[in-house]
């Protein structure tokens, strides 16, 4: 609407094949999402009358898919840039010498930074508003500056919390004398650092979230992931930890514990809502049961899965879980040989493969409802609706692989889920613009990451990765 009573917004984008993830999903043809501030002020769909609301800055969507930012929910964001040094297999280097966990623990704050950048503009690209960082960068300050300066939001926890480690030998690669050193496993180091993050959540308005996360995987005593969840409890945030990523990892743990690790943590009343378990790869009868009654969210991996060799041995049953209601949400958790936007592909390809195929519009549920959930920030993300927060996509409207788009939800799943955001918006300010970051240069990116990688490499002596050799101009 264009006449009088025209409220007024900061942006309007109309002309939308708009997916508000709204309780009935109804998709509006010709929608319509005002913005003000930082937060959605309206959404609907534009009648004869216009939209009724006014805006300095339109955007006509051109019949684009547009979506609430997806939300990736398990990311180790500073190991971007060992791709190609580390491929599939955590568990060795590319020569047999230093390993995954040694790389980690090689990191300076400016490494962590360049890794989140080339991550966050990767991200955008891929239609993601949001990631989880699960406590695995030493520098949470630097990952949170990296993200901000491209602007994308992002949730950060405490570095490497764990006081038990001797699981991590069961998967030799994991495991590090070096990053051991970095941040010792020690209770009385873990106890003085849990919440240290969760500052950020003063800022109610800001995009820089903080949460409890745990390392996991059997690497916590009862002592700490009771304080843990209790701290969780009363910050109103989530406890965030991995657990079941390995077979010999959770077989180890049975025969540790006699019964499965997340038995003993529903013993321990550390599972609930605010619970999320990433991974969850192998799941016994008895633990399916647990899962519904105590209603964590559960973060799948579905490349990682892939990795440890498992859809013939366990195959997931984390799809069937989520059509029976459970909130499972997508992660990448490291992306050495995929991009970030690969999860939804596989995780489509992967159920089918399991014997329940999970739809289109089921994934698009878990990287929007799930993936807020799982990062405890549902109150104000995952859904285009008044009041929460204006993180939004809007797909390109040029772009082949998003063509023909009979079926908006299908098409952006299976095809069109890479690099085909054309407009991103977080917070309520423009990030993405023509598929290129307007708060950064894209090549300085490249650049700082592959400057970062090199020096990474050089300090710990790795030659250069692949099996063809390499021949220089003199
Ligand atoms: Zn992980």
């Amino acid at each position: 609407m264009r006449g009088d009573g025209a409220r007024r917004c900061d942006i309007l984008i109309r002309n939308a094949t708009l997916l508000p993830m709204a309780e009935t999903r109804e998709i509006l043809l010709g929608g319509f999402v005002a913005v003000s501030g930082h937060l959605v002020a309206d959404v609907g769909l534009e009648g004869d009358a216009g939209t009724g609301w006014t805006a300095p800055c339109e955007i006509d969507a051109q019949g684009a898919i547009v979506h609430p930012g997806f939300i990736e929910a398990h990311l180790h964001v500073n190991a971007q840039t060992c791709r190609g040094y580390f491929r599939g297999d955590a568990s060795r280097g590319a020569t047999g010498g230093p390993n995954y966990a040694d790389w980690k623990a090689a990191l300076d704050p400016e490494d962590e930074a360049a890794a989140t950048r080339l991550a966050a503009v990767e991200l955008l690209r891929h239609g993601f508003t949001c990631f989880v960082e699960p406590g695995s960068a030493f520098e949470p300050d630097a990952v949170v500056e990296a993200a901000g300066a491209v602007g994308i939001r992002c949730s950060v926890a405490d570095p490497y919390l764990w006081d038990d480690t001797a699981i991590m030998q069961v998967i030799g690669g994991l495991a590090s004398d070096a990053l051991f050193a970095r941040v010792p496993p020690t209770r009385e180091r873990c106890l003085s650092a849990l919440g240290g993050q969760l500052f950020r959540n003063r800022d109610e308005d800001g995009i820089a979230h903080g949460h409890v996360a745990l390392y996991g995987e059997g690497t916590a005593s009862d002592e700490l992931m009771r304080a843990a969840k209790a701290l969780a409890d009363r910050e109103g945030v989530i406890l965030n930890t991995h657990l079941g990523f390995d077979a010999g990892v959770v077989t180890a743990m049975e025969r540790a514990l006699g019964q499965s690790r997340f038995a003993h943590l529903a013993g321990l009343g550390v599972v609930g809502p605010n619970t999320t378990f990433v991974h969850m790869n192998i799941l016994r009868d008895d633990e399916v049961g647990i899962v519904q009654e105590t209603g964590p969210s559960i973060v799948w991996c579905p490349q990682a899965y892939v990795s440890r060799g498992l859809p013939l041995i366990a195959p997931t049953r984390l799809p069937a879980l989520k059509r029976a209601g459970v909130a499972v949400a997508l992660g990448t958790d490291s992306a050495r040989q995929s991009s970030l936007g690969d999860a939804m592909f596989l995780a489509v390809q992967l159920s089918a493969e399991a014997g329940a195929g999970l739809a289109a519009e089921d994934v698009i549920e878990m990287l929007t409802l799930h993936g807020a959930r799982a990062a405890g920030l549902d109150h104000m993300l995952g859904r285009l609706a008044p009041g929460f927060r204006a993180d939004l996509v809007i797909r390109g409207r040029g772009v082949i692989e998003l063509g023909p788009c009979i079926d908006p939800a299908h098409q952006l799943v299976t095809v069109g889920h890479g690099p085909t955001a054309d407009t991103v918006l977080v917070n309520g300010r423009i990030v993405m613009r023509g598929g290129r970051p307007t708060k950064v240069d894209e090549m300085s990116v490249i650049d700082a990451a592959q400057r970062s990688a090199r020096s990474v490499a050089g300090r710990l002596g790795l030659p250069p990765p692949g099996r063809w050799p390499r021949i220089t101009a003199s």
